[in-house]
C-alpha cells in the first residue's frame, strides 16, 4: 500500500502495478502476434509516462508512441532509447528538436516535410520518419490523392528516408466492421499506388488497440496499443482474446467518521437527505483528482471493508463523502478503493465510465497529477 511521501500527508494515492503493463504488453504481443508499439502519450494515460515504457519494453515492445514533441523529449530525456513515434506532424519550429532527440515524425504535409528535411540536415544518416494517409478519420494525416507526392518529396530528400507509411482507424471499436473495412481499403489502395510508383515503405501499421484485437487484417508490421497496455478493453463488454489487467488503482483513507441523523443532508446543495440515521465517512479525494463530480449523481460507489458504498451528496474539490449505513466498524484510516480491489470486489473506470457517457480512457487521464503515483 502507498505510504504518504511526506509525514502526515494526505493518504491519497494511484498505485501503478508494472507487472500488469508487462503481463498486458506480452498478452497483446501473443494475440497479434506482430511487433507491439505501446502509446504512452498524456503520460502514459495517467499512468506515468516514463514507468510505463520501461516495463513495456521490457516485456518485447519494441517501439513507443507520443501525442507531442515535449512527451518523447521527456522519454529521451529518462534514458530511453527506443524508436519514439510523434503521432501528430511537429509544429515546423520543433523540427530541430525532433532531430536533435531522434524521434519518429509522422509528416503529412509540405511544409512538415520541408521542415524536417531542413533540420535533418545535422543528421549523420538520412532521418527516418512516418506519413501518414487519412482514410476516413477526417483528424489529421494527407489526403489519400496527395501521398505520392509527398512521399516524393520524403524520398528526393537526401536528409529524410521514408521509413513507415500509417493511418487510424476511427470506429474500430465498433461492431459493425464496414467503415474499418473502408478504411483499410483506402489505405490498401494508397499503398499499390505507391508501390506502382517504386515507393516500398519499411513498415506499415493502422491499428490501435481495438484494431489489433478486433480486426486482425489491420495489424501490419506494428500495432499502436495504448488502452489495452493499461488493461481495459478497447470495446467494454466485447471479450477480446487477451487477458488484459488493470494497472491503476486509486486509494486513499478514511478521514473522518460521524453519525448524520435522519432528515439531515450532506455536501453541496444538499442533494443527497438521509432517512434514517446514517455513519458517513469522509475521504481525501474530490474532483481536483479526477473524481468526476458528477460521479455521485450517478450512483458512483467506493470500497470501503470490502463492501461496495455510495458516493453520498456532491463529490468536493478535495473530499467525498460516503454513506455506510448502520455500519459502525467503519473507522478513521480505513483503507477506501475508488479504482481498484478490495476483497471480492472491484470497481474499474468502465463503471466510472458508463453512467457518466465517457470511456476508461478520460477517467484514466482525468487522475489529476495532485494524485501521487506509487509503483510496484
Ligand atoms: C492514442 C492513439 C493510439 C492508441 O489508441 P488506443 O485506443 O488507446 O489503443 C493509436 N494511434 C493513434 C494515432 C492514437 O492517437
Amino acid at each position: 500500500m502507498a505510504e504518504p511521501l511526506i509525514a502526515g500527508a494526505r493518504p491519497t494515492s494511484a498505485e501503478i502495478d508494472l507487472e500488469a503493463v508487462r503481463h498486458n504488453v506480452a498478452e497483446l504481443r501473443r494475440a497479434s502476434s506482430t511487433d507491439v508499439c505501446a502509446v504512452v502519450k498524456a503520460d502514459g494515460y495517467g499512468h506515468g509516462a516514463v514507468p510505463v515504457a520501461t516495463a513495456a519494453l521490457e516485456a518485447g515492445a519494441t517501439w513507443l508512441a507520443v501525442a507531442l514533441v515535449e512527451e518523447g523529449v521527456a522519454l529521451r530525456a529518462a534514458g530511453i532509447t527506443a524508436p519514439v513515434l510523434v503521432l501528430s506532424e511537429p509544429h515546423p519550429a520543433a523540427a530541430p528538436v525532433v532531430v536533435a532527440n531522434g524521434l519518429r515524425p509522422t509528416l503529412y504535409t509540405e511544409s512538415g516535410v520541408a521542415a524536417l528535411a531542413a533540420a535533418a540536415t545535422t543528421s549523420d544518416e538520412p532521418f527516418a520518419v512516418h506519413v501518414k494517409v487519412d482514410t476516413g478519420m477526417h483528424r489529421v494525416g494527407a489526403q489519400p490523392e496527395s501521398v505520392v507526392e509527398l512521399v516524393q518529396r520524403v524520398v528526393s530528400s537526401p536528409s529524410l528516408r521514408f521509413e513507415g507509411l500509417w493511418t487510424h482507424l476511427a470506429t474500430a471499436d465498433e461492431l459493425d466492421p464496414a467503415f474499418t473495412n473502408e478504411q483499410l481499403r483506402r489505405f490498401e489502395e494508397v499503398r499499390s499506388t505507391l508501390a506502382a510508383a517504386g515507393y516500398r515503405p519499411s513498415m506499415v501499421h493502422a491499428s490501435n488497440s481495438a484494431g489489433s484485437l478486433h480486426h486482425p487484417q489491420a495489424r501490419y508490421d506494428l500495432v499502436r496499443c495504448g488502452i489495452a497496455v493499461y488493461g481495459y478493453p478497447p470495446a467494454p463488454g466485447r471479450a477480446v482474446d487477451a487477458d488484459l489487467r488493470p494497472v491503476m488503482s486509486v486509494r486513499s483513507k478514511v478521514s473522518l467518521v460521524k453519525r448524520v441523523v435522519a432528515g439531515e443532508a450532506v455536501s453541496y446543495g444538499q442533494r443527497h437527505r438521509f432517512e434514517r440515521d446514517t455513519v458517513v465517512a469522509t475521504v481525501p479525494i474530490g474532483y481536483a483528482d479526477g473524481v468526476p463530480r458528477r460521479l455521485s449523481a450517478v450512483g458512483g460507489e467506493v470500497l470501503i471493508g470490502g463492501r461496495r458504498r455510495r458516493i453520498a451528496g456532491t463529490v468536493t474539490m478535495d473530499q467525498i463523502l460516503v454513506a455506510c449505513d448502520e455500519d459502525g466498524s467503519v473507522a478513521i484510516g480505513d483503507d477506501v478503493v475508488l479504482l481498484g480491489r478490495q476483497g471480492d470486489e472491484i470497481i474499474t473506470a468502465d463503471d466510472w465510465a458508463q453512467p457518466l457517457e465517457t470511456i476508461s480512457y478520460e477517467i484514466l487521464c482525468g487522475i489529476s497529477g495532485r494524485v501521487p503515483r506509487v509503483y510496484r
